[in-house]
């Protein structure tokens, strides 16, 4: 799509669009449409067939970057209860896809046209088929009322294109998000009120289908409870796109009302109101296994150490330092101060030595090579440098930084300082520098991912307890107590079927 600025505002078209004034741009037809799941008419830039296409073909990037979560009885699970959901929307011949992407964020997002994705990393803190089935259904809410595609509208189109594509961290720019997961990009930002759309509209959905709707404030519930014991660690998550849970559990309370006294399906006079399944035990029962957390084939952080076992790597971070991995790059932040460390594949690498790749990527970014040279670390071929330059956030900066030779890719791995930090910091960057080592076969194999199991809480049992003894420090209390519906500051009932979460 070409990426041309178009110089128009949502309300100013709007306004064409009622008083029937001709507005043309470049980029895309202009239409008037009526909105599917609102009835409504409306200024639409974007033709079905075009919010298909875009689906699409961001659908491949998806998938590409974020990955798909390898269990295909899961996915089916999560496919049939999506397209009973969409079946019985406004919009059930769109090409409905239901995806669980294999990313350890709490999230779910939709794209236009039909594609809905969910995070492996969402599915262990809903309690219920119910609870799924809302956050599906919300999520068919924003496609049938086509907020993504009025969003995409609005952002001229080709931003989302460049926005989707930035995922890719371009090899001229690895600074350019420093210390962001490319994937918080990607998303969209509804507005309040299409968020409240979009909960009316899953419970509608979710009502339709025979779910309890309740399923959506309880979600929304747990979702407030993430954010407020989360420690933000810079992983995008539901949240960031999905503003103030608390405040939209009220509100659609009254759509859950409704459709409890069957609005939604009137039933005939005298008999039973509508009975809503919830499907508790056999959701668990799904849950059984899923992994939590770092996928190894993505990298897992064990304390200051990042393993890698696809690409067949380890590093060691500094001691004490708060490591991230992120979609793009992985980040070490030294805590509660500003010196980072960064590790990430240069895309795209380009020249002849690794010395050349290293100087046309640092001085391609805007930085000054001060000193530097061609070596060996733990046997890969590496040019290790040093290198100024300004760098938002920091000012005038000092980094030092490895390009190194490893499976064919070429890694960049950096050590970024204000220049007034930058002396003490240096041996600290370096230490970590000279930690990046290949794995073996079997080193990797051993590498076993966090995982859920199930289990049967006895009396006396504390979250704190069961947190140390199975999840070994690699979970909180609170997460834990937050993943089975309670407050932070309840504990588990006696008998009580809990997930748990198991260190790898
Ligand atoms: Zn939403």
């Amino acid at each position: 799509m070409p990426n041309k600025a178009v110089t128009f505002t949502p309300r100013a078209a709007l306004k064409g669009c009622a008083t029937g004034l001709a507005v043309s741009i470049t980029v895309l037809a202009i239409a008037c449409a009526t909105n599917p799941a609102t009835g409504k008419r409306e200024f639409s830039l974007m033709s079905e067939d075009q919010e298909i296409q875009i689906g699409q073909s961001q659908d491949a990037e998806v998938r590409k970057e974020m990955g798909v979560y390898g269990d295909r009885a899961l996915q089916q699970y999560v496919s049939d209860i999506g397209l009973r959901l969409a079946q019985l929307s406004e919009r059930p011949n769109l090409p409905w896809h239901f995806t669980i992407v294999d990313v350890p964020a709490i999230n779910a997002f939709a794209l236009p046209g039909g594609y809905i994705y969910i995070t492996r990393g969402i599915l262990p803190f809903l309690q219920d088929e119910a609870q799924l089935a809302g956050v599906l259904g919300h999520e068919i809410g924003h496609v049938t009322a086509r907020h993504a595609s009025q969003q995409y509208s609005r952002s001229t189109g080709a931003q989302l294109g460049l926005i989707l594509g930035s995922i890719f961290v371009p090899a001229t720019r690895p600074f350019a998000q420093l210390g962001e997961s490319g994937l918080g990009l990607l998303m969209l930002k509804y507005s309040r009120d299409d968020e409240a759309q979009a909960d009316g509209l899953g419970v509608k959905y979710v009502a339709r289908a025979g779910w309890d709707p309740d399923g959506i404030p309880q979600m929304l519930t747990t979702l407030g409870r993430i954010e407020e014991a989360s420690d933000n660690k810079g992983v995008p998550n539901w949240l960031q796109t999905h503003p103030a849970a608390e405040d939209r559990v009220q509100r659609v309370q009254v759509a859950v009302r409704d459709a409890e006294r069957g609005a939604e399906s009137p039933a005939p006079p005298g008999s039973p109101a509508p009975r809503f399944r919830v499907e508790h035990d056999e959701y668990l029962k799904r849950m059984d296994g899923i992994v939590y957390g770092d996928n190894p084939d993505q990298g897992v952080v064990r304390g200051a150490t990042f393993l890698h076992a696809n690409l067949r790597f380890a590093i060691e971070f500094p001691p004490g330092w708060d490591v991230t991995n992120g979609q793009t790059q992985v980040v070490a932040r030294e805590p509660g101060e500003q010196p980072v460390m960064l590790l990430q594949v240069i895309q795209r690498a380009t020249g002849r030595t690794v010395q050349e790749v290293a100087l046309r990527q640092m001085e391609g970014a805007g930085f000054r090579p001060l000193s530097g040279g061609r070596t060996t670390i733990n046997g890969l071929d590496a040019f290790v440098g040093t290198y100024e330059g300004t760098l938002q956030d920091f000012g005038r900066a000092g980094i030092r930084a490895a390009h190194i030779v490893h499976e064919r890719s070429v890694f960049l791995l950096a050590g970024i300082a204000p220049e007034r930090t930058y002396q003490r910091l240096e041996p600290i960057f370096g230490k970590s520098l000279d930690s990046f080592r290949p794995i073996t076969r079997a080193e990797a194999e051993s590498i076993h991912p966090n995982r859920i199991d199930l289990y049967t809480a006895r009396p006396g049992d504390t979250w704190q307890a069961i947190a140390e003894r199975a999840g070994k420090g690699v979970v909180k209390a609170s997460t834990l107590a937050i993943m089975n519906g309670h407050a932070v500051n309840d504990q588990p009932r006696a008998g009580e079927r809990l997930k748990i979460v198991v260190a790898g």
